[in-house]
């Protein structure tokens, strides 16, 4: 990926722990690296295609001042996503903020805090089988985009599915969305979980009936075991109401564990199905 670098944009600022740095403020220097594919722009030589860096100095410029914050890890965190947000072709950031002149009574140069962020792509299973189901499910997106750091990009058709595990349930509508987030595995889960709580799930019976479910199928390419997450989801694979819907919307991508397409993954479980009927 090409990269736009900027060095040491110097500005004042108040951010700092000790009252008298928000009182006074101090210089900082700020470093950044944008991760941006250029080739259009180049091609054409044409500003409007490229991401102006003059007025990303001046978005940091202006951000830095009108802010207090205490610390320059938070200074690095709010400034890198706001710029991703503010700047859409800036795909990826390594931010540094430095403070030349911090309260240590010690001779050096600087201190700084160095965040990388960037977009992600995460694929969404979702699924309803209580009350107006696709008002649920149509409510759990709207919520969704509502997060500034969230924005889903494309969404499969709905399939009415029998349930799964559990069979003495009414039916389920299920789908996927894929969803373009600045949220790290375990932030996004939350806002999941954040989100199955505002439409009232509520976790009586495993696999059991609810107002809405939404889970993490895919994460990047990340491979994630802990106690509150697993991606990719764990049974994915088996689920014909997940591959199905998936394969609509993401059927080139590669599982990474299993090395092989959602459509071959769907097309396989499909296969297995019919030899288990016959
Ligand atoms: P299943 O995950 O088999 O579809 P479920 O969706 O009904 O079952 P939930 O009650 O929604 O299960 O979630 C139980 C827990 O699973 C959550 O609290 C969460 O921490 C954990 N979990 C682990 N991996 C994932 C994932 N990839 N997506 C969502 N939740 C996950
Ligand atoms: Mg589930
Ligand atoms: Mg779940």
């Amino acid at each position: 990926m090409d990269k736009i670098s900027i060095q040491n944009l110097e500005l004042y600022a108040r951010h700092g722990v000790y009252p008298e740095e928000n009182k006074l403020g101090q210089k900082f220097l700020i470093c950044a690296q944008l991760f941006v594919d250029t080739s259009r722009a180049a091609r054409q030589d044409d500003l409007a295609q490229a991401v102006n860096y003059g007025e990303v100095c001046y978005f940091i410029k202006e951000w830095m001042e009108t802010h207090t914050v205490r610390l320059i890890e938070t200074v690095a965190d709010v400034l890198a996503r706001e710029i991703l947000l503010k700047f859409p072709l800036v795909q990826r950031i390594i931010l540094e903020v430095k403070k030349p002149n911090a309260p240590i009574l010690l001779p050096f140069d600087s201190v700084s805090v160095t965040v990388e962020r960037q977009w992600h792509t995460v694929y969404v299973g979702i699924g309803s089988n209580m009350g107006n189901r696709e008002a649920f499910i149509r409510n759990a997106m709207l919520l969704l985009n509502e997060q500034r750091d969230c924005q889903i990009v494309k969404a499969s058709s709905l399939f009415v599915t029998a349930p799964y595990g559990y069979t003495d349930q009414p039916e389920f509508i299920n789908g996927c969305l894929q969803v373009k987030t600045l949220q790290n595995p375990q932030q996004f889960l939350d806002t999941l979980h954040a989100i199955e709580q505002r439409l009232g799930r509520e976790r009586k019976i495993h696999w059991g009936p609810r107002t809405i479910d939404l889970d993490i199928l895919l994460y990047d390419n990340a491979v994630i075991d802990t106690e509150a997450l697993t991606v990719p989801h764990a049974d994915m694979q088996n689920r014909m109401f997940v591959l199905k819907p998936l394969d609509e919307i993401a059927g080139f991508v590669r599982h990474p564990l299993l090395g092989k397409t959602i459509h071959q993954l769907c097309a396989e479980l499909a296969e297995c199905i019919q030899k288990e009927n016959r």
